[in-house]
C-alpha cells in the first residue's frame, strides 16, 4: 500500500482506501506530499522525524510527486489531493458528530471559510479556530485553546513548512486524533481562490492554473526539478549499493 520515495513511504491507494486506513490510527498526521513539502523534510531534522514516523501518512499530492513515483519505477495509482481528503474528513465528522478546529490563514479568510463550511455542512461542529499569523515558539494560548476545545481533527493551513513545523512540534501535546496540513485550502473554502477546472486537474495541470492566477508562485516551481533531480540521484545511489 506504500511506495518508497527518497526517505519516505508514500501512500499508494485510493482516497477511500486512505480514509479507511487512517481510521485505524489513534493519532495520525496526514501530510500532503507535494515536492515542496517532501524537499523541505530532507533538510530539517524535526520535519524528517515527523514525516518518517509511524504516526504519519504521506499522500501523493502534486504532479511532481507522481512523476517521481514513475522515476523510481513504482507509479502511484492515483494522485490524492489534500483538499479533497480534508473535505472527506469534514463530511465524516459532520456525520459522526465529531468536532474540528481550523488553524491558519488571515482572519478574514478564516471567518469566511468557517461560514462557508457551516453553510455546506450545517451539522458540522467547528469547536474553535485561530488565524495563522503567530509565532510558532510563542503560542501557548493557542495550544490551550485547542486543548480546551478538544477537537477530533485539526486542519492547519499555514503553508509549508510553517504548518508542518507546527504539527511536528505539537502533535504529542494536543488531544486531536487527526492532524492535517492543508496549505491554501482555507482560501479555497473561503472562495478567495478557485481550484483549477476539473479538466486541468485531470491533466495534472493544477500547478499551471495556480501560477497563471498568482504569478508570484512561479518561484516555488523551481523546487519541482530540484526535487526530481534528488529522486534520480537517490535512486542511482540505491541501485549501486543495492
Ligand atoms: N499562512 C498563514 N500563516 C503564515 C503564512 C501563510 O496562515 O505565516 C496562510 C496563508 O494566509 C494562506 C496559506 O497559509 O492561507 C498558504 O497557502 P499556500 O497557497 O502557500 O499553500 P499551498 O496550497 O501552496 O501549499
Amino acid at each position: 500500500m506504500f511506495i518508497r520515495l527518497l526517505k519516505y513511504n508514500v501512500f499508494n491507494g485510493s482516497k477511500s482506501e486512505l480514509m479507511k486506513y487512517i481510521s485505524e490510527f489513534s493519532k495520525v498526521n496526514i501530510v500532503s506530499g507535494n515536492p515542496e513539502v517532501l524537499y523541505n523534510g530532507l533538510y530539517n531534522d524535526l520535519l524528517l522525524k515527523n514525516f518518517t514516523s509511524p504516526s504519519t501518512v504521506i499522500i501523493p499530492d502534486g504532479i511532481g510527486t507522481l512523476l517521481a513515483s514513475r522515476i523510481v519505477g513504482r507509479p502511484v495509482k492515483e494522485k490524492i489531493a489534500g483538499i479533497e481528503v480534508m473535505e472527506d474528513i469534514v463530511k465524516k465528522c459532520e456525520k459522526k458528530g465529531k468536532s474540528i478546529y481550523l488553524l491558519g490563514a488571515r482572519q478574514q479568510v478564516l471567518d469566511r471559510c468557517r461560514e462557508n463550511l457551516k453553510k455546506k455542512y450545517p451539522l458540522l461542529n467547528i469547536s474553535g479556530s485561530h488565524n495563522g499569523y503567530f509565532d510558532l515558539n510563542d503560542c501557548e494560548n493557542i495550544l490551550e485553546d485547542i486543548k480546551s476545545s478538544n477537537p477530533y481533527a485539526i486542519f492547519v493551513a499555514m503553508g509549508a513548512p510553517k504548518q508542518d513545523i507546527f504539527i511536528s512540534q505539537n502533535m504529542d501535546k494536543l488531544p486531536c486524533r487527526i492532524f492535517m496540513g492543508v496549505g491554501g485550502s482555507f482560501d479555497v473554502f473561503a472562495k478567495k481562490v478557485k481550484r483549477a477546472p476539473k479538466w486541468m486537474i485531470a491533466l495534472g495541470l493544477e500547478w499551471l492554473y495556480r501560477v497563471i492566477r498568482e504569478p508570484s508562485r512561479i518561484k516555488r516551481l523551481v523546487l519541482i526539478p530540484k526535487f526530481l533531480l534528488k529522486v534520480i540521484d537517490f535512486n542511482k545511489s540505491r541501485s549501486k549499493t543495492g
